[in-house]
């Protein structure tokens, strides 16, 4: 990832890639589809697209890969460059800020290789303009002059592979999701997975875990390798300075509860957001600007990051009026849930 806003670093949840991760994310990254954890359904298939390909001596279709942040896309991308036996150039939608650094990018491609654009749906659309040719018929139009006497050449390019990344394929223009063959979606992963990636992240560590201690760290990871991966760093040193240097269950649960992560993977950002709904909005429906307002964070951030894990825990519901905290959102926080228009009481008891 060449290109990467630094997210919060006091928040050790945030899915989003940080600097500090560097260190470790490029030792623990799997570079073959058989060390990739979980997402079958994405590896069964790409395994098909990627075996036809070679098959046919042809680059892999352009492939856009869509979902949360942390969950593999840059990952996976390059597993398709080693599956293709071809090499990756990595960059993003805000660093590419001019046609001609695309072209430069275009350009410096071999036959097969594969360019990912992370965060696609954020390159501007006289950036799109240049690519569509490109991803097309492999072919770059390049306005020469100026006024009455501009003319446009055509410059063919080798045959590549796009890879584009998006945390929503809903942000993409239409005209360029129609150009990609491939499109996967990746999910959050269950426990079950994250605490394989876990044993196999400490593995590379060297530092030992038993498998309560693996699914402890997995289970609040909110369905995300990156997290996973960062709380699996913190739980390294609790065990290694006040355990016996084996991640067990009791040194994972210190670790995560000194760093104010609940049992179900929630931090203090997660518990504001509910918090604030239900003492000032009696939990909803609120809008999203309103949440914003209330917790002090960017919406969008909101969106892609709190909400899905939120929803997927089943503590926020999106409405058409607004987000509203659920019954068990509600008991999760400790609060009386309250009653539903018409009924007698204030609160009962969940
Ligand atoms: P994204 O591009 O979606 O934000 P990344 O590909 O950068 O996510 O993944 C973040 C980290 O999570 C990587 O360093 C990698 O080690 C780990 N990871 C992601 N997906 C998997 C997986 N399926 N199996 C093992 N590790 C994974």
């Amino acid at each position: 990832m060449n290109d990467f806003f630094v997210a919060d670093e006091e928040r050790i949840i945030t899915p989003e890639f940080t600097g500090n991760d560097n260190d470790i994310e490029t030792s623990l990254r799997p570079h073959a589809l058989d060390e990739y954890v979980g997402q079958e359904k994405v590896k069964e298939n790409l395994k098909i697209y990627i075996e036809a390909a070679k098959n046919r001596k042809e680059p892999l279709d352009h492939v856009l890969l869509y979902g949360p942040p942390g969950l593999g896309k840059t990952t996976l991308a390059g597993i398709i460059a080693n599956e293709m036996g071809v090499q990756i150039r990595v960059t993003s939608g805000p660093a590419i800020e001019k046609p001609g650094d695309l072209a430069a990018l275009l350009t410096s491609l071999n036959d097969g290789d594969v360019l990912f654009i992370d965060e696609i749906h954020r390159l501007s659309r006289s950036i799109e303009e240049v690519l569509y040719p490109a991803m097309e018929d492999f072919a770059l139009d390049i306005i020469i002059g100026k006024g009455p006497s501009a003319r446009s050449i055509r410059l063919d390019l080798k045959r590549f592979t796009l890879i584009g990344a998006t945390t929503r394929a809903g942000q993409l223009s239409a005209p360029m999701r129609d150009r990609f063959g491939i499109i996967l979606k990746l999910e959050l992963y269950t426990p079950e997975e994250l605490a394989k990636i876990v044993t196999r992240s400490a593995n590379i560590l060297g530092v030992g875990i038993d498998n309560d201690g693996a699914l402890e760290v997995a289970s609040r990871s909110r369905g995300t390798p990156r997290i996973a991966n960062r709380l699996l760093k913190r739980a390294r040193d609790f065990a290694e300075v006040k355990g016996d240097g084996v991640i067990s269950v009791e040194n994972a649960q210190n670790a995560l509860s000194s760093m104010e992560i609940d049992e179900l993977g929630l931090d203090m950002t997660d518990r504001n957001l509910l918090t604030a709904m239900i003492e000032n909005y009696n939990g909803g429906p609120v809008g999203l600007e309103t949440i914003s307002a209330l917790i002090g964070e960017e919406s969008v951030t909101i969106e892609d990051v709190y909400e899905p894990y939120l929803m997927q825990l089943g503590f926020l519901t999106r409405t058409p009026r607004g987000r509203k905290v659920t019954p068990l959102g509600y008991k999760h926080l400790g609060y009386n849930v309250p009653l539903e228009d018409g009924e007698q009481n204030t609160f009962k008891n969940y």
